[in-house]
């Protein structure tokens, strides 16, 4: 089969990772987690104390980063300046910054041209928000993955418990308030490509949302 490039969009909790990783594994293919890249802005905004606003001080700052994915045996990691930042990302501090610094034209003109320059060999699916509208607008196959805010919202507060104290409530309210600003900022706003096949995880499990993708996928190669 013609390798591609397969692109998974929605909001946080939809279950987008699991899916892409179940996905690319089967495929073959690199799977690339844009969020990271965003969180990966937000580290370095808050250890370089820059203001998250301040679009000349983001410019020069991303212009001077280098980006780069590694694969090893504890997976995909992601290098920034050649130092191993993946264990720093998923903090509740940098989730709400990273979501801050990606409204910002500078930082998303610099990540457009990252993650490009990753999809230029194909045989890869990319994980985010904006996959198939702006980034891969000619990708070959777009799924958007969906559910309820509570259900996402309840997803993320199992997946945090072991590591923090924040409640059902506060995970709830971080969430919602993360798909407001992904859905309402101007540049590359959060929301489905008219081309693309939307999917509710609500009552799937991982496994039942890859096979309709690769059904898709498959459906879409014999065209
Ligand atoms: O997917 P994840 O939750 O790791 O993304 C963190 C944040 O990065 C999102 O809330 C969103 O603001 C931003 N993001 C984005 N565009 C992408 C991927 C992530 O704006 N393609």
């Amino acid at each position: 089969m013609k390798k591609s490039v397969v692109t998974i969009d929605g909001p946080a909790g939809a279950g987008k990772t699991t899916v892409s990783r179940m996905l690319a594994d089967r495929l073959g293919y690199r799977y690339i987690d844009t969020g990271a890249l965003y969180r990966v802005i937000a580290l370095a905004v808050h250890e370089g104390g820059i203001d998250s606003k301040d679009d000349a001080a983001l410019e020069k700052m991303c212009a001077a980063l280098s980006l780069r994915y590694v694969l090893t045996e504890k997976g995909p990691r992601l290098l920034s300046n050649g130092r191993d930042v993946t264990d720093r990302l998923r903090t509740p501090e940098i989730t709400m910054l990273a979501s801050a610094v990606s409204a910002r034209p500078a930082v998303r003109h610099f990540l457009l041209d990252v993650q490009r320059a990753m999809g230029r060999e194909k045989g890869a699916v990319f994980e985010g928000r904006d996959m198939g509208t702006v980034v891969f607008p000619d990708a070959d196959d777009k799924f958007y993955l969906e559910a309820p805010g509570k259900i996402r919202a309840m997803r993320r507060f199992l997946e945090l418990r072991p590591k923090t104290k924040l409640t059902f409530e506060e995970v709830e309210r971080d969430l919602l308030r993360r798909d407001r600003n992904d859905s309402t900022r101007a540049e590359a706003p959060l929301k489905p490509a008219v081309d693309a096949i939307r999917i509710d995880s609500a009552d799937l499990a991982p496994t039942e949302v890859v096979a309709v993708m690769l059904g898709h996928i498959e459906k879409m190669a014999e065209n």
